[in-house]
């Protein structure tokens, strides 16, 4: 017996309150783990697989209905589930993509986003952020230019955060699509922070592209995320196979080619259905979330030493924090940085970085006003019981 069959129980969210920065809207509704576990077995979900063959025409579990109302969720012509947001990039790259193309991407921007370009033989270039860590329609329209000064083309494609994952910070996503179309040049909306926690609009965005990702957003298993369009992009990068076999003369009709046919089935699939009514009611309260968001940190600052290293006021859950006055207790504690570590969990409170006291981030995305009022106590408790002063 090896060591895999010693699987231990997962039982942080159930005992702690995790403000762990890309875990905390990712967490299961309780009828999606009903609908994991009903639908574990492998190819649960061929069951009804009639003709035409492809997972998004599936009506018994009703997937063709979810993906339907995934595009109408965020109000573009045509949505596909992806195995997360990369998978979701790498369509679109390798789509759109050829040898040689630049591609811009933000300077807080994703590393799979990165990669996805560079996997489809093209470049990325950094559109550079402000002083404030925001990213600018002049600040891309500034690299578009540099771009076509330095290497006599338009880059193909700009792919952006509307909020960013290292600050959470709001950059200016309206404007740098409408810089993006006066420039021919698609965008690409990446909401892995956005999408399943606020309302969303790709017709209104007039983005070209929407990304979202299930296991980060959306209350969903891994590995899930969207990827939305409208039908003159779907031709191109949801197109259908057309090569055949040079023995057997096979074609495989409908297949998508980008999409290698069928994503995402089983568990995670409809883990992210049973999911998908309550993160479509919720995404109408994310004004209480930016709330409590508010609270926290406000309460966090008047720890001694601590900066709010994102926008303030806040605008999202997630946030970078710097706790100068837990660091200075760190270097001199036995423990070092755990010391922190420590006392939140003696509080049944995880998520910060382990050993992180200077630099690092928090979401409170989902706690309760009860949950929230009792996480900012315990950091003040902790902070007057190591003599930091708390006003
Ligand atoms: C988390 C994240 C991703 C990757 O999402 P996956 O669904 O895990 O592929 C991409 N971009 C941003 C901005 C993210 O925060």
């Amino acid at each position: 017996m090896g060591k895999t069959a010693n699987l231990d129980i997962r039982e942080r969210e159930e005992k702690y309150i995790n403000i762990q920065p890309i875990q905390a809207a990712g967490r299961l509704t309780a009828d999606a783990m009903k609908a994991i576990i009903a639908y574990g077995d492998g190819y649960s979900t061929c069951d009804l697989c009639l003709k035409p063959f492809r997972l998004d025409f599936i009506k018994k579990p009703p997937i063709a209905d979810f993906y339907t109302e995934l595009a109408e969720f965020v109000n573009m012509d045509v949505a596909r589930v992806m195995p997360g947001a990369r998978r979701a990039f790498q369509a679109v790259a390798l789509a759109l993509l050829r040898r040689g193309d630049i591609a811009l991407i933000s300077s807080l921007g994703h590393y799979t986003l990165a990669l996805a370009i560079e996997e489809a033989g093209a470049e990325w270039r950094e559109i550079p952020k402000n002083e404030d860590n925001i990213l600018t329609a002049e600040a891309t329209a500034e690299k578009i230019e540099r771009v076509k000064r330095e290497n006599g083309k338009l880059p193909k494609l700009i792919a952006m955060h509307h909020f960013d994952y290292q600050y959470g910070n709001e950059h200016e996503i309206r404007e740098i699509i409408k810089i993006g179309h006066e420039y021919g040049i698609p965008v690409l909306y990446n909401g892995a922070y956005t999408i399943g926690v606020m309302e969303v609009d790709g017709k209104k965005l007039g983005a070209d592209f929407l990304v979202g990702s299930g296991h980060k957003s959306m209350a969903s298993p891994a590995p899930t995320g969207v990827l939305a369009m409208d039908e003159e992009w779907a031709k191109v990068v949801l197109r259908t196979t057309d090569a055949r076999g040079d023995i057997t003369g096979r074609k495989f009709g409908i297949k998508e080619v980008h999409l290698l046919g069928c994503t995402v089935m089983g568990a995670p699939l409809l883990g992210m259905m049973a999911s998908f009514p309550h993160v479509r009611e919720r995404v109408k309260h994310w004004g209480e979330e930016v709330k409590k968001s508010n609270y926290f940190i406000k309460e966090m600052l008047k720890i001694e030493g601590t900066k709010c290293l994102s926008e303030y006021p806040r605008r999202h859950t997630l946030t970078r924090v710097f706790t100068g006055g837990f660091d200075k207790v760190a270097k001199t504690h036995k423990k070092g940085g755990f010391f922190l570590t420590k006392e939140l969990s003696k509080r049944r409170i995880t998520g910060p970085f382990p050993g992180a006291t200077k630099e690092w981030k928090l979401n409170t995305y989902g706690l309760t006003w009860e949950q929230v009022r009792y996480t900012a106590n315990a950091f003040k408790e902790i902070a007057e019981a190591y003599g930091l002063r708390v006003e």
